[in-house]
């Protein structure tokens, strides 16, 4: 891996990401037994971007329960992950929450009723909790970035509106969704904001264990876009992605794992967080399979 110098490309739709040196890596792994292990720029905070996603799922379902699947689905895409033509064929439904579209869909039920500072606070607190650190807190000029450019997801939530499926005008749901994907964190915080994933005893209890298999099951099957199958083929466990380069993967009852490297694959999931995942996996015999 480290002889391989093909870093990919930092995401270039969102200018405040593009400037970002994608020759940069970092992973931290949290064991069942609550060791924390971690080797390259672990503390050096990022943009997790879409793993955002996980959490405000969470929180979704937390406040909404399976009413929520009325309005977004659970099935992979096998589209990018701003894509729009599949929303316009399956009238207005996302595929799934990990998608953009789904993704709006779920901040906008998790901002149902209240002002967007306040939809924003309670995600904030939940990644905090998670994380056991108060020290994360929302990039605005990373938010600012992806609202000027943020073409797509607007077309995306104009389409969901033109649905009758958006509950906030497009842009209070489109401001919060760019608000919780700049949230900064680094893979040290991230690997311990997945423990609750691990369904272990002795970790933060957020949500059930009955959803802890839902969300690790959505991982899996819808985590990676349309590399989601090269990534269970490869890797073998849950994962999210975000086009920060971040990803968290999680190994049922035994670990979770935080990777950053800002350069994208193809499906715009981070190159080498891949690679040092499929190693890791291999070497370590962690597989759901
Ligand atoms: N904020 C990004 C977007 O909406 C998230 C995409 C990602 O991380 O995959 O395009």
């Amino acid at each position: 891996m480290r002889r391989d110098d093909n870093w990919g490309c930092p995401a270039d739709y969102i200018p405040e990401l593009a400037r970002i040196d994608p020759a940069q890596f970092a992973i931290a792994v949290v064991t069942a037994d609550g060791k924390l292990h971690t080797a390259g720029d672990a503390d050096t905070p990022f943009s997790v971007q879409s793993v955002t996603k996980v959490f405000t799922l969470a929180i979704a379902l937390g406040r909404s329960g399976d009413q929520l699947w009325q309005r977004v689905g659970r099935e992979p895409s096998g589209l990018a992950f701003n894509s729009i033509v599949q929303l316009e064929r399956e009238a207005g439904r996302p595929r799934n929450p990990f998608i953009n579209a789904g993704a709006i869909v779920t901040t906008d039920e998790v901002l149902a009723g209240r002002a967007p500072r306040d939809a924003l606070a309670e995600i904030v607190q939940f990644v905090r909790t998670a994380a056991g650190s108060d020290d994360i807190h929302i990039n605005d000029a990373v938010a600012a970035s992806e609202n000027a450019h943020g073409h797509r997801n607007y077309a995306l939530a104009h389409f969901l509106a033109s649905f009758d499926n958006l509950r906030n005008p497009p842009e209070m749901t489109l401001g919060t969704y760019f608000h919780h994907c700049a949230l900064e964190m680094s893979v040290r915080q991230l690997a311990q904001a997945g423990r609750f994933l691990m369904g272990v005893p002795g970790m933060p209890r957020l949500v059930s264990m009955a959803r802890v298999r839902r969300l690790n099951a959505l991982m899996l099957t819808c985590g990676h876009y349309d590399g989601s199958g090269d990534f269970a083929y490869r890797v073998g466990i849950p994962g999210k992605s975000g086009v920060g380069g971040g990803i968290l993967a999680i190994v049922p009852g035994k670990a979770a794992i935080a990777v950053w490297s800002p350069g994208l694959n193809r499906y715009g999931n981070s190159r080498k967080g891949t690679e040092a995942l499929a190693v890791l996996a291999r070497k370590m015999n962690w597989s759901i399979f």
